[in-house]
């Protein structure tokens, strides 16, 4: 079993990222498996390496190790441009030049991770891409090229079981998600993210609820790659000791606050409910 906690050097760690770590660390530790640490730094524009530093500090300091060398996303773009050109050759990507206005003139409409694309740039050929335009997956297409999809198996608390992929609530909620960044050229989350997760071999994808929704989008990609469909497993949100959400300003605090103030790791655990686990 192999699993990973892949945060986003975007700011400092705060208690959700704490329980979502010490999860992760728990069920690895539960299984005799490994728990990787992937920085998820390839949004060129907001990740920083001194939040990088800060999250190497913090799980230090919350008593987890990783092997080493840590994935930093930032550094494999050429490993994501050949895999997007999979899909491109087989005319599953188009060049999207479309800004945020355009979609909205165009009648985009809101879906669950944003505004659904309305499809004005589908059906462009990759020859007619200029600098700077994003690439977006044809959804419609890649459904049709992927066939019957395999039911996913998801281990979390609150959806336990099998799920099948509902080819109609993606086109409805998603459209066609965008796999690399207008202007910045940086490959998004939704095809970076699986694309590590193969590269590393993971076999149970751990992480919060709050990303439960793009779990099909995930699998979708999984099977037109060819890459093995791993478990899932979303866990809460963080939770006090009694199972109660936090308050918002307890839940966006950064642990180092709390380390500050002369919390202990283990205090950490009771905040988010997960003492007695991980003891170090
Ligand atoms: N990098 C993502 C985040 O910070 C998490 C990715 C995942 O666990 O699937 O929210």
């Amino acid at each position: 079993m192999i699993t990973r906690f892949a945060p986003s050097p975007t700011g400092r760690l705060h208690l959700g990222h704490a329980f979502s770590a010490l999860t992760v660390w728990a069920l690895a530790t539960a299984a005799e498996g490994t728990a990787l640490l992937r920085i998820e730094d390839n949004d060129s524009t907001r990740a920083r390496p001194e939040y990088e530093t800060a999250i190497y500090e913090d799980l230090h300091w919350l008593g987890l190790d990783w092997p080493e060398p840590v994935r930093r996303q930032s550094e494999h773009a050429a490993d994501y441009a050949a895999a997007l050109d999979r899909l491109a050759v087989r005319g599953l990507v188009y060049p999207c030049s479309c800004s945020r206005g355009r979609i909205m003139a165009e009648g985009g409409t809101p879906g669950i991770e944003g505004i659904v694309y309305p499809g004005t740039c589908r059906g462009r050929a990759m020859e007619s891409a200029r600098p700077g335009d994003a690439l977006r997956l044809d959804l419609g297409a890649a459904l049709a090229a992927a066939g019957p999809l395999p039911g996913y198996t998801e281990t979390g608390p609150r959806h336990a079981g099998t799920h099948a992929v509902d080819a109609a609530a993606l086109m409805r909620d998603f459209g066609d998600p965008i796999y690399r960044r207008r202007i910045t050229g940086d490959t998004a989350y939704l095809f970076a993210c699986p694309h590590d997760d193969h590269a590393q071999q993971v076999t149970h994808v751990v992480r919060g609820m709050d990303l439960w929704t793009t779990t099909p989008l995930f699998v979708l990609l999984q099977v037109l790659m060819d890459w093995p469909v791993p478990v899932f497993h979303h866990h809460e949100l963080v939770t006090d000791g009694t199972g109660r959400r936090l308050a918002k300003v307890d839940q966006s605090r950064a642990l180092a606050a709390y380390r500050d103030d002369g919390r202990t790791p283990d205090d950490i655990r009771r905040l988010v409910g997960l003492q007695g686990l991980l003891r170090t």
